[in-house]
């Protein structure tokens, strides 16, 4: 036991949190025991049945977690832990798992566990970095509808996008300001997460030095913008939509007393619904409002607390909306002859006789004519927030033709039924270091070809007379890594 890690008047300020059914040491002794490692499918890249029969051939063991049906405890071989980091597996840079912590797969469950429809949600992740949560809603919500994932520091949108990037989600738009701006965009989204930022009481496990800076001061700074973001998020959800707020920590303060606060403003408007239905075992974790209060020792976890609330009515607020003056979105849609162009080419080349050109614009530089594809339900929300990153970037058109990004071969290689070329272990690796490949490829016709890796797709490479040429985007080539304990070819 590491009792050094929760300090003395943070255990004083805790223990009467603490529900009757629980007792203070296991929450200390919990508190110093390592924390199991998880792993969440992202069914945007492979189904959970075949990525648990690929991991299990893998020596990979895998346990359910109870509240989400991808998400899973895992223990590789020590040979395996030892040799190559979790997050520096083909697996894991093909995007087919999230490495997320079990009871972090909580808040995005509570928020689309009864919403059978998401083919129309507009759903907001107020503040989103670095994206755990949001690529699992775009997993449950099949990349249908869109997400709005916001973040306030600009380091953490990069990796946001990143992620985004990797786990193949095409139906979210990037904001990045301040998540109290969105007081201003009333009643737009049918579902919101708020997963706030907060003390982190519960990530203990995961960083032994989380606690050291702790002062029950920074729990009352944090709640005060903790009640800022839930009051904006409450008047961005339209009559009748769910938002959840939740946070990694432990205290009163910061988790039920935000959410009374928000009752308290708005009465009849806000109504928490019970969350003791969401999995088997919740009723372990619920509280009497019906919150979860996820304290280490009941599931062996991180601590997590989830709020699951309805907006039962509007609710009025007079304010001058800053997002008026947003100039015009630089995109057009695309014309009818670029359409036709464009089309022609995807199904000449790959195969691609239905791609969602509808939900393509374009946007000439001074370079090229670039076209891009918007998550389709994207139109309702365009002139009323300013997106930071949004789109995905498809190809530009030059005099000599189209130059395809990236992101079409991961985002929509599924569309194509030709000219896909699947890759041995050896040459998937020399494809990551950046690396051109040999082999016998007389079976493709010139021009772009989509490389895979059991059947996931890794990018784009050019047929040569005697090799593919490597396309991968510099910033993705990862020379240094060694894949030679995944080869089973
Ligand atoms: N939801 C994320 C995930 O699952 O990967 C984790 C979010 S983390 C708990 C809280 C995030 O809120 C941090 O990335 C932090 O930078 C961001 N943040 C802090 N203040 C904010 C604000 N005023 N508005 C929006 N985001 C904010």
């Amino acid at each position: 036991m590491n009792k050094a890690l929760l300090p003395e008047h943070f255990i004083n300020f805790i223990t009467p949190c603490l529900p009757s059914h629980l007792n203070l040491q296991d929450f200390i002794d919990y508190c110093a025991k390592p924390l199991r490692k998880s792993i969440r499918v992202n069914t945007l890249k492979v189904s959970t049945e075949d990525f648990v029969e690929k991991a299990t051939q893998q020596g990979w063991r895998l346990t359910p977690i109870p509240w989400c049906k991808d998400g899973f405890w895992l223990q590789r071989p020590d040979e395996q832990e030892q040799q190559i980091q979790l997050g520096n597996t083909l697996s894991h840079l093909t995007g087919e798992f999230y490495i997320q912590e079990a009871s972090s797969m909580l808040p995005p469950v509570a928020l689309l566990y009864k919403q059978t429809d998401t083919l129309d949600l507009a759903c907001l992740d107020v503040a989103a970095a670095p994206g755990s949560k949001t690529t699992q809603l775009a997993a449950l919500m099949n990349n249908q509808g869109v997400i709005v994932a916001n973040e306030f520091s600009s380091s953490r949108v990069k990796v946001l996008s990143a992620n985004i990037q990797r786990c193949s989600v095409t139906n979210t738009a990037l904001t990045h300001m301040d998540g109290r701006m969105f007081i201003h965009l009333k009643e737009q989204f049918g579902a919101i997460l708020l997963d706030a930022p907060c003390s982190g009481e519960g990530t203990v496990r995961k960083d032994v030095d989380s606690m050291k800076n702790w002062t029950e001061q920074s729990v009352h700074d944090i709640a005060s913008v903790q009640r800022d973001l839930i009051d904006a998020a409450f008047h961005a959800l339209k009559p009748n939509g769910v938002m959840i707020y939740s946070t990694c920590t432990l205290n009163q303060i910061e988790n039920q007393q935000v959410c009374l606060w928000l009752k308290e403003k708005y009465g009849d408007a806000v109504e928490f619904e019970s969350l003791a239905d969401l999995f088997a075992g919740a009723e372990n974790s619920t509280t009497t409002e019906g919150f979860l209060h996820v304290w280490p020792q009941i599931y062996d976890s991180e601590g997590f607390f989830v709020a699951r609330i309805r907006k039962k009515a509007s609710v009025d607020h007079q304010l001058e909306n800053p997002f008026t003056k947003l100039g015009q979105f630089p995109f057009k849609p695309l014309s009818k002859k670029n359409s036709q162009q464009l089309q022609s080419f995807l199904a000449s080349q790959f195969g691609m006789n239905d791609f969602p050109l509808a939900a393509c614009s374009q946007r000439e530089t001074k370079k090229a004519l670039e076209v891009w594809y918007f998550p389709p339900k994207l139109e309702a929300l365009k002139g009323k927030v300013k997106f930071a990153r949004v789109g995905i970037k498809l190809a530009e058109l030059a005099k000599h033709g189209f130059k395809l990004e990236h992101n079409l071969a991961i985002n929509f290689a599924q569309l194509a039924k030709q000219q896909t070329q699947e890759l041995s272990a050896h040459q998937c690796q020399a494809y990551w270091q950046g690396k051109d490949i040999d082999g016998d490829f007389n079976k493709l016709n010139k021009g772009e070809v989509i490389v895979c890796y059991q059947g996931q797709a890794l990018g784009f490479a050019k047929k040569l007379p005697d090799r593919l040429k490597n396309q991968l985007p510099r910033e993705l080539v990862r020379d240094n890594l060694d894949f030679s304990d995944q080869y089973n070819q």
